[in-house]
Formats: structure tokens, sequence, C-alpha cells
């Protein structure tokens, strides 16, 4: 039989739409035997994942954690996945709670952006809406749908809106400083989507050798928004760095399209995972 295996998923607790406890409900239905909880900076979801967990069904508490890379002006937005570290490791929270601020920072500004060329959404109910999650952009994507603007959450991440014209930076952490942190956290480091041009730049390969150098030990590259040929490269650049390599849905709830389950890892990947940690936070069991 094999191991059903998914690595990276989101909940309302971020941008996903299903609670937490929908969420590992839903990856049993699903027919998955391992899921991953990675929510955008934050570790709300773990507990009431936890206390849902099914019979039968592991988790694996993680996060997404947003970064960029300094190399290049301006910085490179990136995403981290990490993994089974220790949640209340003092600087790790510390920059969590800041990339929060952050998001709301950018939000509101984005929102401002909008309103001033006189598109009609409210900063107050898409924060309302978010319920407390790390509010990120498909918030105020779902804001332009109400407002009649876009169909759909992809139309809304397209240039004339939340992919180019309305898209603003916000201050993530320094890539390198995110892989030492989770380290020290007694967690594993994985690369999100790292060739996912169609979400915007990406960074050259020679960054995710140093970042191999720096204690990062796995690159996704079964997700979504790669091509064939994008995944044929994250796969040889990982053969040749010694590096793991996952796969995973990056389910969004409706937020996205993508299915639980509908990319998976192997489980050797997800031993090397599990093997690499420190043992602070462990795989939960139901
Ligand atoms: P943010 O973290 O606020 O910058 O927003 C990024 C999030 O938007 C990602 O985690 C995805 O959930 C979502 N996203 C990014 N690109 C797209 C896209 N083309 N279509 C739908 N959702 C997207
Ligand atoms: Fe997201
Ligand atoms: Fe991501
Ligand atoms: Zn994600």
């Amino acid at each position: 039989m094999t191991v059903r295996i998914d690595l990276h998923t989101h909940s309302t607790a971020s941008d996903g739409t299903l609670r937490p406890a929908e969420l590992v409900r839903a990856a049993a239905e699903a027919g998955l035997d391992v899921v991953a909880i990675t929510d955008h900076d934050t570790t709300d979801g773990w507990a009431p994942a936890l206390d849902a967990l099914p019979t039968g069904l592991r988790l694996v508490r993680g996060a997404e954690l947003s970064c960029r890379w300094n190399g290049e002006r301006p910085a490179v937005p990136l995403h981290l996945l990490a993994y089974l570290f220790d949640p209340t490791h003092p600087e790790l929270v510390a920059e969590l709670t800041r990339v929060r601020a952050a998001r709301l920072d950018r939000g509101e500004r984005t929102v401002d952006l909008l309103r001033a060329d006189g598109i009609d959404v409210d900063w107050w109910e898409i924060r309302t809406l978010a319920g407390g999650g790390t509010v990120g952009r498909p918030h105020i994507a779902q804001a332009l749908i109400r407002a009649g603007l876009v169909a759909t959450t992809t139309e809304a991440f397209g240039p004339d809106w939340l992919g180019e014209r309305y898209r603003l930076p916000k201050e993530d952490i320094d890539v390198f400083r995110a892989v030492r942190l989770v380290r020290a956290a007694g967690g594993v480091a994985v690369f999100a989507h790292p060739r996912a041009s169609r979400r915007g730049r990406i960074v050259p390969d020679t960054l995710i050798a140093e970042l191999a150098g720096a204690g990062l030990v796995g690159l996704e590259a079964d997700h979504e928004d790669h091509s064939p040929a994008e995944r044929a490269h994250v796969r040889a650049l990982a053969a040749d760095l010694g590096l793991l390599v996952t796969g995973s849905s990056d389910f969004h709830g409706s937020h996205k399209t993508v299915q639980l389950g509908a990319f998976t890892t192997s489980i050797e990947a997800y031993e090397g995972i599990v093997a690499a940690c420190s043992g602070v936070t462990e795989v939960a069991s139901g």
C-alpha cells in the first residue's frame, strides 16, 4: 500500500478556507496518511488541528515563512516551509509576529491604493473576514470578487490587479536568517515552489546552493505552479546538492482549485525530514 503524504496545506489560520479541524478531517477523507499544516507565518492552527486529528492520520506541524533574498534590488520574495520546530523559540516567534504585522500594513496600503483609484474595497471588512488569521493577498482577492471586479482568484492575481499593478512589497524575513532560526528551533526547512516563475521573480540556483550550505534540507518540486520542465529542473538541482525532494498540494480550500493530495511526497523524503528535526516538536498521530 502506498503511503500518501501531503506536506503543504493552509487553513483559516492564514489564507485557506477550511478551519484547522476541518482541514485534518478533509485530509483523512482525501485518503492521506500524513498531512502538514503550513499556514503563512503562524502556528495558530496547530492546536485545533491536533485536537481534531482523526484516527490513523499523522500531522506534521509546520508553517510557510515569508522570506526575501536581498541579493537583488528590490529583494526577491520567497517561501520556506518550516517543519517540526519549537513554536515558542523567542527569536522565531518575534520574526513571525513582525511579519504578520508587516502583512497588515501592506494589506492596508494595498487597499488605500485600490481606493485611490476609485475601487470600493474595505480594509475592515477584509480583516474581519480573515477572522484573525494571517492576512494575505487572497483575502484582498476575495474583496475584488465581492465587488464584481474580477471573477476568480486567479484573475485577481493577474497583472492588472494583485499580481503587479497593486502588488506592494512587505518586510519579509531574510532567508538566511530564516533557515538559521528554523534550525535553532529544532526544525527543518524546505524551499517552497522554488521555480514558480508564473508567480513572479525566482532566485538563482546559486542561492539555493548557498542555502543548502546554511542548512536547507529540501526542495518542493511537485507543485501546481511548476511546469513539467521546472519540476525536472528542481529534481536535478536537488540531486546535485544532496537535498530531499517534496511534492504537495499547497491546498487553500476554495481560494484555489487544487485538491488535497493532488501532489505528494515520497515516504523516503518524509522520513528524511523527520530524521533531520531535533524532536522538540514531533509528528503527531491521530
Ligand atoms: P501574500 O502571501 O499575501 O503575498 O499572497 C500570496 C498567496 O497568494 C499565496 O500563498 C497563494 O495563496 C496566493 N496566490 C499567489 N499567486 C496566486 C495565483 N496566481 N492564483 C491564486 N492564488 C495565488
Ligand atoms: Fe497562501
Ligand atoms: Fe507559498
Ligand atoms: Zn502555501
